[in-house]
This record gives C-alpha cells, structure tokens and sequence, in this order.
C-alpha cells in the first residue's frame, strides 16, 4: 500500500505534497523515506519542514562545482511580501524556501536529504546555543546535523563523513577540535585535563 502511495508520488512529482522537480528515483524516495519517519516519529519537526518547504529542486552543475551536494535556500523576502505582512519579514526561523539537491544516484542520498531537512529545522536559538568557538558556518552545519542525528540518520552521515568537506561541515559527535569535544546533541565541551577519572 505504501508503496503504491509512493509510486503515485513519484508520478506526480510531489513529495509529501511538496512540488518536487528531481528526476533522479532515488532522491525522491530517499525525501520519501525520510519524511516518513518524521510524520511518524518527530511531528513537530515534520509540521515546521511542511510549512516551510514550497520546492525540492535539482542543484545545477554549477552549484554542484564546488562539491556541494545540497542546499536549503530560504527565500528572500521580496518587496510585495514585506508590505502585505512584515511580522514574516523579521522572522528568519519561519520564511519559506527551497531545498536544492543533488539529482543523481548516490549513495549518501538519505544522509544528504536528512541534513538539509536539518537546516530547515533549525532556529536562531539553535545556533546561539552553540556559539562558543566556531564559525558560524561550521555552527550552522553542526545545528543541522544535529537534527539529521536526532531523527535517526546518524550512521548514514557518519557513513559518509570521510568523504565530506571537513572545512565546510565542521565535526562530528566525539571529535576533538582546539581542546573541545563535540557531544552527541552538538555541543562543545572542554576537555578535562585530568585523565582516567572514570
Ligand atoms: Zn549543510
């Protein structure tokens, strides 16, 4: 049954009723996979992706140059929309936007979707909770991953961490960085000096 939903989704090309211009099968059921998790397990975080995300759409060639392999572009607010509401112009944690993808057969497929899906998730508070040491773009993709790890796609990003960017995705749950341990919920913790204590 499920199946069929889906195969009827693919038809379409909307996924979870979002708009979906991807041509590539195993994005689109990756989206799928895990949307349907966070219908089911993470409703709160399902109901925010749902009103935020207008579009999936293929990243081009020329975004894809440098590496890059996903991107939540949350929409500039044009000019119309400032004046007919401006309480959604000054709310960075709720404009709506697009996820731009990959469109290719890939193996970390689920672990890229989770990821960007984790951007859209996020909020200020988020990032101001981990301010202490990083760039902001190391904190915004440690804010990300946080999500994507808290949902249960952990093992896929670690799976694929090897081949990502370090300088670009910052570090993972339990790696060391300038005297710091990144935690399991992506926080910063200064190493004790002493050893061996338990
Ligand atoms: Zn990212």
């Amino acid at each position: 049954m499920i199946y069929n939903e889906n195969k009827l989704a693919r038809n379409k090309k909307f996924v979870h009723g979002v708009p979906c211009n991807l041509k590539s099968w195993q994005v689109r059921h990756a989206i799928e996979k895990v949307l349907n998790r966070l219908k089911k397990k993470f409703p709160k975080d399902y109901k925010r992706i749902r009103s935020r995300v207008e579009y999936f759409s293929a990243l081009s060639k020329l975004e894809m140059r440098d590496g890059t392999e996903g991107h939540w572009k949350a929409r500039d607010v044009d000019e119309k929309t400032f004046w007919q509401n401006s309480a959604f112009y000054f709310d960075p944690d709720n404009n709506p936007g697009e996820v731009l993808l990959k469109d290719a057969v890939h193996k970390n497929a689920i672990a890229n979707v989770a990821h960007e899906l984790g951007h859209v998730c996020t909020r200020e508070k988020d990032r101001q909770r981990r301010r202490n040491l990083f760039n902001s773009e190391w904190i915004s993709e440690m804010c990300a991953d946080y999500y994507a790890y808290k949902w249960g796609f952990g093992r896929q990003i670690e799976r694929g961490r090897k081949t990502r960017d370090f300088r670009h995705h910052g570090p993972g749950p339990g790696d060391v960085v300038a005297g710091y341990r990144v935690t399991k919920n992506f926080f910063l913790r200064v190493l004790s000096k002493k050893k061996g204590a338990g």
